[in-house]
């Protein structure tokens, strides 16, 4: 059986410490399917289309990892993928808190469903989608802290 693991979020932009989780959780699960959630209420920055494009940008060398865009609850993505786990990152003690009630939340929905954690690389315990937005937005160079498939898309909205 193949060992399959969602990883959900809003990569507004994907960022190279989502990039480290996924690269993590591959050597975990035989197949990472990056769910981007749509979240309006989020107003993300990038269109849906936009972040899903840069995900899959970012992994068209890696036969093991495929992207989809997806709303609604995470466990019925699970269900569709064959996923048996949610794979989430860790930065600091802040982020548990909210880790902690969605993985119990998700547990509730779904016993069958384990979510796996994994700690960022040091270098990237600093790198947030929000920090990159702002930094960018404001001219700062991001390049060695995104992939190279976001650049550009970061440079468009800076000049619109
Ligand atoms: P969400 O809107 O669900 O928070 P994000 O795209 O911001 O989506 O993050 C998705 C997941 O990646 C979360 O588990 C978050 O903690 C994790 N993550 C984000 N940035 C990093 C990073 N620099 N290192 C490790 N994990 C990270």
């Amino acid at each position: 059986m193949q060992r399959t693991a969602i990883y959900p979020g809003t990569f507004d932009p994907i960022t190279l410490g989502h990039v480290d989780v996924v690269r993590r959780g591959m050597k975990l699960f035989d197949r990472v399917v990056i769910g981007v959630a749509a979240n309006p209420n989020k107003q993300p920055l990038f269109d849906l289309d936009v972040r899903l494009t840069m995900v899959r940008e970012t992994f068209a060398a890696e036969a093991q990892v495929t992207a989809v865009a997806f709303s609604g609850l995470l466990v019925n993505l699970a269900h569709e993928q064959q996923a048996h786990a949610i794979l989430r990152g860790l930065r600091a003690a802040s982020d548990f808190e909210y880790e902690f009630q969605m993985a119990t939340m998700n547990r509730r929905l779904d016993e069958d469903i384990e979510t796996a954690f994994v700690m960022a690389r040091e270098d990237y315990t600093f790198v947030s989608s929000r920090f990159i937005r702002e930094i960018s937005g404001m001219g700062g160079d991001v390049s060695e802290l995104v992939p190279a498939a976001v650049l550009p898309f970061l440079k468009s909205v800076r000049q619109s």
